[in-house]
């Protein structure tokens, strides 16, 4: 449905997006995760017909941007960072207004109306100017108008910015379920929202994809061991005894109020809870705290942009295994 093949655009010198291709099909949500100025809005820009892209090029279900941009147009629907809606309109006004923008039939515009209003939850609001309505509800206004044309594409550029945790679980509830017939790319900068909304995660740095792929590949790909903290009271040879658990890499510990903490590095791909566990008890130690904390998401972004995921504390924060 969406195919990018050496995808860059330049604004004057700065190389905003570089040489990027990436395909998403029916069905699928794909995340497009980059930090601030990595070139995820100029990307959707170019695939949406806003800007022409410097070299390279996309089609959107099968249509060529640049050779029949008008179709491509018309496959596509766009949520932009920052709707610009008319705020003295009423909901179902500017939905009209849109769709006629959007070239819907006059006579179609009456049921795709209904249809986009009932999809995106806003029959209580419908009558409503939207000056009235909350951040969520403009963000489902958007929503409704990006759909209203039934594109079998759906272009989302950080569609739960600034929304708050009720208003984001609402959102990302409403783009799951329109997700089935459609295909979807969506950025953000938020790594729990890519990890729970999406299907598959792209990942850009610099204008450059650095990483692809479902959130579990992504994780393979920055090899990490699995690290498990225990902490132990009593226990004759215990430390020696996990140093020679198979697939133990290294053993670290120390005494804190006669508790001895540890922690134990691994290879990947080894649970060793269970021998943890039995090799305390073997020991004659009391166990007193075990967790387990494998690679996660924030460490895949972190080592692939060279930056911080978390941001504006919305959503951060690692994912602990
Ligand atoms: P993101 O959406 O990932 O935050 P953008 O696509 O907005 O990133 O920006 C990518 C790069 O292009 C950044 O370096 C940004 O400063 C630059 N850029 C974006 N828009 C313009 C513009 N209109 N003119 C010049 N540079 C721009």
């Amino acid at each position: 449905m969406i195919e990018v093949s050496g995808l860059t655009k330049k604004y004057g010198e700065v190389l905003a997006v570089d040489d990027v291709s990436f395909s998403v099909s029916k069905g699928e949500i794909v995340g497009f995760l980059g930090p601030n100025g990595a070139g995820k809005s100029t990307t959707m820009k170019v695939l949406t017909g806003y800007l022409a892209p410097t070299e390279g090029t996309a089609s959107i279900n099968g249509h060529d941007i640049i050779d029949q941009p008008l179709a491509a147009r018309a496959a596509v629907g766009y949520l932009p960072e920052s709707t610009a809606l008319y705020e003295e309109m009423g909901v179902v006004d500017y939905l009209r207004y849109m769709g006629r923008m959007q070239g819907v039939a006059g006579a179609a515009i009456q049921g795709r109306i209904d249809d986009v209003i009932q999809t995106c939850g806003l029959a209580t609001m419908a009558h409503k100017d939207i000056s009235q309505l909350s951040k969520g509800y403009h963000q489902r206004v958007g929503l409704a108008q990006a759909l209203l044309n039934d594109p079998p594409v759906l272009i989302l550029d950080e569609p739960t910015s600034g929304l708050d945790p009720a208003q984001i679980v609402e959102i990302r509830s409403l783009i799951t379920r329109i997700a089935e017939e459609k295909a979807i790319l969506l950025s953000t900068h938020i790594l729990p929202e890519a990890q729970n909304t999406c299907s598959r995660i792209l990942i850009i740095s610099n204008g450059k994809l650095v990483g692809e792929g479902t959130s579990g590949e992504l994780l393979d790909m920055v090899s990490g061991n699995e690290q498990y903290s225990v902490r132990l009271r009593g226990g004759d040879g215990t430390l020696r005894r996990l140093e020679q658990l198979k697939g133990v890499t290294a053993v670290s510990s120390n005494m804190e109020n006669g508790e001895l903490a540890a922690t134990i590095s691994a290879e990947k791909g080894h649970d060793l809870r269970e021998r943890i566990f039995d090799t305390a008890v073997e020991s004659g130690a009391k166990l007193l705290e075990l967790s387990h904390t494998s690679t996660s998401l924030e460490d895949v972004f972190l080592s692939l942009t060279g930056t911080t995921g978390r941001r504006s504390g919305q959503e951060g924060g690692s994912q602990d295994g």
